[in-house]
């Protein structure tokens, strides 16, 4: 791996190992279970298309998106696999979305009204009828369900190709609100087939209903973070190992200094030196997407392997580190998350927050590498 010149921030993102992320997931599917994969918010922080070709090549069946720019933006691109809008989508986009073959997802009848009239007269738009079974987010009661499948029917210019639901409590195994919500969404299930209504993908599982519940597989699995290598809940890997985090986020030493014990670092003087050691500074800081919170939490991973805490507060652009008597120079990079460092998911979790937010909070201005290798880039 080169690296650049420039002492700058840099998101690693390897697609090899997305690719065996899809292939260790795959292992743990119900017999003919397909996959989509969230590409939402810009593949969770690591580059909607790239991410998007690779997993396609990886046999992916679908993707998933929020907006309706991710989905032209797939287009684009060249991808044409099968993609779902997960939320509702209004005015001009619609038309655009229709007639770029998008699925889209079906609530209650505005939205079939909507989807009709968008639609050409030759290629029926794709629907995906979606119920609340418990998510209390998007999607039509369990009891609204047959009827809006059976006005799908009746329209010539639509057809219902899914019906689907979304877990609220999936990564929590002690709940038995996971069991609760498939038993609801099987009984719609059989209502619908009572009336003759048999849609070719049922899907529900996201990342943790995929490993900690089986019975949700069905027609398709839906994960998002545990392809990015963040496993929402504990599970037992299989042959081909745990999942591995896809991005590492690194960072520059730009600065280093001795400091004596009751020295201060940066503002507020929320840290001083207990006593004589090195600090060095990582450019680096909230205004890339390093949360301020992990002022004097945060841990990042040096060359030598060896872990270093983050003290006093996280700045906007930089990012101070007690590195002891760890042989640290100007120009070294650090892993922030990921590689040497702590997981995203154990640096969310010090903040109260999760693995998503701290990957999609990656900023703009942090350039994203791709590593992809050059014999497998075809295949
Ligand atoms: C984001 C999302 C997923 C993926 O969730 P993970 O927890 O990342 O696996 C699945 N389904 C829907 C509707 C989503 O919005």
């Amino acid at each position: 791996m080169d690296e650049p010149r420039a002492p700058v921030p840099v998101a690693e993102v390897d697609l090899d190992a997305l690719r065996r992320n899809v292939r260790r997931l795959r292992a743990h599917l119900a017999e003919g279970a397909a996959m989509l994969v969230a590409v939402k918010a810009d593949a969770y922080g690591h580059g909607l298309v790239p991410v998007a070709r690779t997993l396609v090549r990886a046999g992916v069946e679908a993707l998933g998106v929020a907006t309706p720019d991710e989905a032209l933006a797939l287009r684009r691109a060249g991808i044409d696999a099968r993609i779902l809008a997960f939320g509702p989508v209004y005015g001009p986009p619609l038309r655009r979305l229709v007639r770029a073959g998008i699925d889209l997802t079906l609530t209650d009848e505005n939205d079939l009204r909507r989807a009709v009239d968008a639609a050409e007269d030759d290629v029926p738009v794709q629907l995906h009828l979606k119920v609340d079974t418990g998510m209390g987010r998007l999607g039509c009661r369990p009891e609204a369900a047959v009827a809006l499948a059976r006005a799908v029917a009746l329209e010539p210019t639509a057809e219902l190709a899914g019906v689907w639901t979304h877990f609220a409590r999936a990564d929590e195994l002690a709940s038995d609100a996971t069991e609760g919500q498939r038993r609801t969404f099987e009984a719609v299930l059989a209502r619908l087939a009572a009336e003759g209504i048999r849609p070719r993908i049922r899907h529900a599982a996201n990342s943790a209903a995929l490993l900690a519940h089986p019975a949700t597989h069905l027609d398709m699995v839906r994960p998002g973070i545990a392809v990015y290598g963040y496993p929402p809940v504990t599970y037992a890997p299989g042959p081909e190992g745990p999942l591995e985090p896809v991005l590492r986020l690194r960072a520059p030493v730009v600065f280093t200094k001795r400091v004596q014990a009751g020295e201060a670092v940066s503002y507020g003087h929320a840290w001083r030196a207990p006593q004589a050691t090195t600090i060095a500074t990582l450019r680096i800081g909230y205004g890339d997407g390093y949360p301020r919170a992990l002022s004097n939490l945060g841990e990042v991973g040096l060359p030598d392997g060896r872990r270093a805490r983050v003290v006093g507060r996280v700045c906007m652009d930089q990012t101070m580190i007690d590195v002891g008597s760890a042989d640290v120079e100007v120009g070294d990079r650090v892993d922030v998350w990921g590689g040497h460092g702590p997981g995203a998911d154990a640096l969310a979790e010090r903040i109260g927050t999760i693995s998503y937010e701290l990957l999609t909070h990656v900023a703009p201005r942090v350039a994203r590498r791709y590593h992809l290798r050059r014999s497998d880039a075809a295949g």
